[in-house]
């Protein structure tokens, strides 16, 4: 999909920032996603949503939306069960939410609402920690989960939306993991991290993954995140619904 040039905050000068924008920020990970997929799934997955609901809205001259733009990634999160791994670059719970608190008490001095679009789920307790603060400080902060359902970690449903970002990225070693439930795992990978559950790493099977599914899943999260920020209900801990 093509994005309009000027929705990338990045891309822009300061004097094309006018208004308070809304500001979408993606959240994602740098962490093992099994033998076949990038180790940014999770950052690129954010920000194609992102990118997305922001091309929505400009196609939809969405009225109910102050203008929306895209900040440049954050692409570290907290993802300390995956350390097993190489590659994975885990700054922790503390690090993320004090970056997170201080990227968005800077940004609101301009920007009129922000939205930390998250692709990690481990992210979450820090980005309900950080959205806290900053609403607490006055700051019309919100945080909106990517959720595409189905399998947990680097199974069908993260192969099927790489295949539709960027099948070039998706390697050919697409061998199932443990397909328990996470629930059931949680227990055993709180001791030892994921690699005491799946010596692989994926925690699903990417069997019969598509670029077509991909598709409709980010399809989905799309207009859900477009949907929450056109509401802008953010509860408590900032989450938008
Ligand atoms: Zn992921």
């Amino acid at each position: 999909m093509k994005v309009a040039f000027l929705q990338q905050l990045g891309e822009r000068a300061w004097p094309q920032i006018d208004g308070r924008p809304t500001l979408l920020v993606p959240v994602g990970s740098t962490e093992q996603h099994g033998p076949h997929l990038p180790l940014d799934t999770d950052a690129r997955v954010a920000a194609a949503v992102a990118l997305r609901a922001v091309a929505a809205a400009v196609a939809l001259r969405a009225a109910a939306v102050a203008e929306l733009m895209v900040a440049p990634t954050v692409a570290y999160g907290a993802s300390g069960e995956h350390e097993g791994f190489a590659g994975t670059v885990s700054i922790g719970h503390e690090a993320l939410r004090l970056l997170v608190v201080e990227l968005g008490r800077s940004a609101a001095r301009w920007a009129g609402r922000l939205v930390f679009v998250n692709g990690h789920g481990g992210n979450v307790p820090t980005l309900v920690d950080a959205v806290r603060l900053l609403r607490y400080e006055g700051r019309d902060a919100a945080w909106h989960a990517c959720a595409p359902g189905g399998d947990a970690h680097a199974g069908r449903t993260e192969t099927s939306l790489l295949l539709a970002l960027d099948p070039g990225v998706v390697g050919p070693d697409r061998v199932p993991g443990n397909t328990a439930p996470l629930g059931e795992l949680l227990p055993a990978m709180r001791e030892g991290g994921v690699t005491a559950v799946s010596p692989n790493g994926v925690l699903g099977d990417p069997a019969g993954a598509s670029a077509e599914e991909g598709e409709r899943l980010l399809a989905s999260m799309t207009d859900a995140l477009l949907a929450t920020i056109t509401r802008w209900t953010p509860d408590a801990s900032g989450h938008l619904h």
